[in-house]
């Protein structure tokens, strides 16, 4: 099956949701006789009100002989290094803007993310069933957007969707037809290229961790070349390419719809969670023991702020307060 790994980036309530599940309602993911009933990429409560989405979730469709792994972005400048990571497993992104608000700040950080990657974007305007719509004005406002992000021509030729998420419709013209998305899963298979595999062993760059109840640790990422099975032995280099741990994978995940299915094998280009590993983390090339080169990626970032507990050896120290201190009950 052909593949295609991409990123929809988005203002949180432009519809980014709304577009996933009816994209996963009209692929076929799921029967007739079977509900959508968790939201694809309902984001948490602190992200609706800080306005932004946080975490990266991978949604999986298939399209007539194409699956598209549908990752989730963060659409803020926080958590630097984690936009990079997260974009680095897709070959192209869907910038969904809301027809009558237009392109929004906190969106510019990950789309000048991508442009610099090369990604060559597919620019959506949404809600166009509004009465108060502008899809004009908010297309010369995204060309403006991406122009002063240094966009090369290339990607300032970007394809242009119109529609409405919510009624089920997207088209390369405002006017229509209004009836489906296979416009946009069209222009997706075509535009975006294939996942950039090399040949070799298996490697892939640690993109997200959780813990699980079951599986214990389980890191997320594209394998970028070989093949990945459970039992495999495998080894985690950090960024410097320094062991960090031999592990044999006890699982391996692979998106599907909504859902995260194991897995006999998984080959390059997809994206994948696996399990088994005890100390790797994000950032790290998990990879076959042969290999020696990490993937290089960006640092985890350092915390912004650090504090130091100590005692008080200033010039005044012991001439005012009422805590008596020693030098030996220093905290860390
Ligand atoms: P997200 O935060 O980007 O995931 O946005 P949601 O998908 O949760 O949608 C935010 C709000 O916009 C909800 O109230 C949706 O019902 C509404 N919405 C989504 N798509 C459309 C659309 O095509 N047209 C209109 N008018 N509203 C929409």
């Amino acid at each position: 099956m052909k593949l295609r790994n991409i990123a929809i980036i988005a203002h949180v309530d432009h519809g980014k949701t709304t577009l996933v599940d009816e994209l996963l309602k009209q692929s076929g993911t799921f029967r007739d006789n079977q509900k959508v009933t968790e939201r694809a990429m309902d984001s948490n409560d602190l992200e609706r009100e800080r306005g932004i989405t946080i975490l990266a979730k991978c949604t999986s469709v298939v399209w007539k002989d194409t699956r598209i792994n549908i990752v989730d972005t963060p659409g803020h400048a926080d958590f630097g290094g984690e936009v990079e990571r997260i974009l680095n497993m897709v070959d192209g992104v869907v910038v969904l803007v809301d027809a009558s608000e237009g392109p929004l700040p906190q969106t510019k950080f990950v789309v000048s993310k991508a442009l610099k990657r090369g990604i060559r974007p597919i620019v959506a305007i949404n809600k166009i069933d509004r009465p108060d719509e502008r899809h004009l004005d908010v297309l010369n406002e995204v060309f403006d957007l991406f122009a002063n992000l240094d966009a090369s021509d290339e990607q300032l030729d970007f394809p242009v969707l119109y529609g409405s998420g919510r009624n089920g419709w997207m088209a390369l013209d405002p006017v229509g037809p209004r009836e489906t998305l296979a416009p946009m899963f069209d222009l997706i298979v075509s535009h975006v290229p294939p996942p950039n595999v090399e040949p070799g062993p298996a490697r892939i760059l640690a993109t997200t961790l959780e813990a699980d109840s079951f599986l214990g640790r389980i890191l997320t990422g594209r394998i970028s070349s070989g093949t990945v099975k459970p039992n495999m032995m495998m080894k985690a280099l950090n960024r410097e390419g320094k062991l960090v741990e031999n592990f044999r994978v006890s699982k391996v995940l692979a998106f599907r719809g909504l859902e995260r299915v194991p897995v006999e094998q998984a080959e390059a280009g997809e994206i994948v969670a696996v399990a088994g590993m005890s100390e790797a983390t994000v950032a790290d090339t998990l990879c076959d023991p042969s290999v020696e080169t990490p993937i290089a990626s960006q640092p985890v970032d350092p915390p912004t702020l650090s504090m130091l507990f100590r005692i008080n050896d200033g010039p005044f120290a012991g001439q005012e307060g009422d805590k008596v201190q020693s030098a030996s009950s220093a905290i860390a």
